[in-house]
């Protein structure tokens, strides 16, 4: 709907890729729908995944031992983080709905993303004890995870060699966007482009497309560990 704003995170280092074409749908049909849409193109934007001291802007909390976690928190209260995590953290708390769009890459997404969620959100930002879970900060707020694999759904069935797609899910969806408090919608899931053909690829940018039409209309998973596991 028109004024939605929407944060596509996305870590591909190739625009022609599968993953470069599935964000360019995206912001294509969220912009037509109204969206407002911001991208962090986290590769083009050499984003720094490290979580280090450069964080801190200025005298550190303890100086004695360094403890990440406890500076960031600090340094975020007194507005003392650097400049590039600010302005992630501004983009996050306007937008409505964040979405992921990666290549999996180790059952995981890439370190470049990682590191966001790592630099990004921060305590007293994103979640601030005992305000986690349903009740963490980014509260309100909506996320999708959608990716690609080298692998084939066959392979991510339950059962099958690489378990179900699922057991992945569970440190993203739930370990990191509900432990800040954000709701998520389903997944969703490229499977194989690389061994598939052309025609299929535009299958799956379509099917993308399409789903976006309606996204707004979707309830949230029942985020808890059933969904994942039973
Ligand atoms: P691409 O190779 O870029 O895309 C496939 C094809 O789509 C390309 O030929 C491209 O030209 C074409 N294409 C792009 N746009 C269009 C369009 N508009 N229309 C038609 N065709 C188009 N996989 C797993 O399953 N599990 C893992 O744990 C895992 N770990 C990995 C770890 C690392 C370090 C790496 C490098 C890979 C890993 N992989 C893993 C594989 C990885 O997930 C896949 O290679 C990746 O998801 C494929 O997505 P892509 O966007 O890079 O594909
Ligand atoms: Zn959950």
């Amino acid at each position: 709907p028109p004024g939605r704003k929407v944060l596509i995170v996305y870590a591909h280092q190739e625009p022609k890729s599968l993953n470069g074409s599935l964000k360019k749908v995206a912001v294509e049909e969220l912009s037509k729908q109204g969206c407002i849409v911001t991208v962090s193109d986290l590769y083009a934007m050499q984003f720094e995944p490290r979580a280090t001291r450069n964080d801190i802007v200025g005298c550190l909390h303890n100086s004695e031992e360094f403890n990440y976690g406890m500076e960031t928190w600090e340094a975020y209260k007194r507005g003392g983080l650097s400049d590039d995590l600010i302005a992630e953290q501004k983009k996050v708390q306007e937008a409505d709905l964040l979405v992921f769009q990666f290549p999996l890459y180790w059952f995981s997404m890439p370190a470049i993303m990682k590191g966001w969620m790592d630099r990004v959100l921060v305590q007293g930002f994103a979640h601030e004890f005992p305000n986690c879970y349903d009740s963490g900060l980014l509260k309100n707020k909506l996320a999708l995870f959608s990716f690609t694999t080298g692998a084939s759904k066959e392979m991510y069935a339950k059962g099958s060699i690489s378990g179900d797609i699922r057991y992945l899910l569970w440190p993203m969806q739930h370990g990191i966007m509900h432990f800040c408090g954000v709701k998520v919608l389903a997944p969703h899931i490229c499977f194989a482009p690389e061994y598939v053909s052309e025609e299929k690829r535009k299958e799956m940018l379509n099917a993308w497309a399409q789903r976006l039409k309606s996204l707004w209309k979707e309830e949230p998973i029942n985020c808890s560990p059933e969904w994942y596991f039973k």
